[in-house]
């Protein structure tokens, strides 16, 4: 028998960005393990996570990238993006400034990223609601645009994260085949 890799019907890399503090790692840690850090280590940290999902009958090996803490001193690269087909980005409903740079963040991903890459946008610390700088309407009207996905998030109180990669990992399946 091969082994479960061997199993995998498509390999798709993806990435995290927006600022620093966000979230992005947390997301990760959530999604493919989990787990949830109340401190946030943006030095140290996995390049990349895998976690596998089934989209209709086809089993999907999602490589999910995360920054090393390059994001605080804007210093992302385009081989971060190269290969990518979907990206996530985040922003925290709590800082607007956060909100306020996704801006940059898209400049970013139209000037490094695939043009057919598939872009998820999240808000996340959704569990924060009495510190909320961004209503989720501001939140729905950027993402439809821009043409992106939207979903707003909790890493800590899980909520929406399952939904939110799914819907980027089902976008791009959509998208590539
Ligand atoms: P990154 O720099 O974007 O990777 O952000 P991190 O994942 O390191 O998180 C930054 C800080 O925000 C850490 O202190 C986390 O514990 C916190 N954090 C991340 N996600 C959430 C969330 O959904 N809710 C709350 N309340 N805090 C969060
Ligand atoms: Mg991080």
């Amino acid at each position: 028998a091969g082994s479960f890799d061997d199993e995998c019907d498509y390999l798709f890399k993806t990435v995290l960005i927006g600022d620093s503090a966000v979230g992005k790692s947390n997301l990760l840690s959530r999604y493919a393990r989990d787990e949830f850090h109340l401190d946030s280590k943006p030095t140290i940290g996995v390049e990349f996570a895998y976690r596998n999902i089934k989209v209709g009958d086809k089993l999907i090996k999602a490589q999910i990238w995360d920054t090393a803490g390059q994001e605080r001193f804007r210093a992302i690269t385009s081989s971060y993006y190269r290969g990518a087909l979907g990206a996530m980005l985040v922003y925290d409903i709590t800082r607007r400034a956060t909100f306020e740079n996704l801006k940059k963040w898209l400049y970013e991903v139209r000037q490094f990223g695939s043009p057919d890459m598939v872009v998820v946008l999240v808000g996340n610390k959704s569990d924060l609601a009495q510190s909320r700088q961004i209503n989720v309407e501001d939140g729905q009207s950027l993402a439809q645009l821009e043409g992106l996905c939207f979903m707003e998030t909790s890493a800590r109180e899980n909520v929406n994260v399952e939904e939110a990669f799914r819907e980027m990992i089902t976008k791009i399946h959509q998208v590539t085949s």
